[in-house]
């Protein structure tokens, strides 16, 4: 494996703001949209772990790959903070957790945007060319040198 940069450790604190749309939260108290903040370098094993979360053996010894769930502990493992909120009873805001479970929850639009972060993170071996924890747009898998896919 031919690394892409220098560094030989990912920094855990590098990190970019990825828009999620319009806020849909209850009360829509987000003026500037929902906002998760994703790592952009994160270590080869690390990443290979998230995914190699999706590989289920059934009894019989055979296996599959469950995309869904890989993919959910990619992005509960990647996203470090949002600002989705639910109310409680009492009608306060509540964080909502970033977790298997709440990711789990999310509608295909959101967890798309999610993926796609998490898939260029694996496309760039784990490390985004802009990363530097900058105010980085959305990058293109094509705006780097061009790297094979690791099989998972
Ligand atoms: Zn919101």
């Amino acid at each position: 494996m031919e690394p892409t940069t220098t560094a030989r450790y990912a920094d855990p604190r590098a990190t970019k703001e990825l828009p999620l749309g319009p806020c849909r939260c209850e009360g829509t108290p987000h003026s500037g949209g929902d906002v998760a903040t994703v790592r952009t370098e994160v270590g080869w094993s690390e990443l290979k772990s998230a995914w190699s979360a999706g590989t289920m053996t059934r009894e019989d010894g055979t296996g599959y790959y469950d995309e869904a769930y890989g993919d959910t502990m990619a992005i509960s493992r990647f996203t470090v903070a949002w600002n989705l909120v639910d109310v409680d009873a009492k009608g306060r805001a509540q964080a909502r957790p970033i977790d298997v479970q709440t990711v789990s929850l999310l509608d295909e639009e959101t967890f798309a945007v999610l993926k796609k972060h998490t898939e260029e993170l694996l496309e760039h071996r784990g490390r985004l060319p802009n990363g530097s924890g900058g105010q980085s747009v959305a990058s293109s898998p094509e705006t780097a040198s061009p790297t094979r896919r690791p099989r998972r």
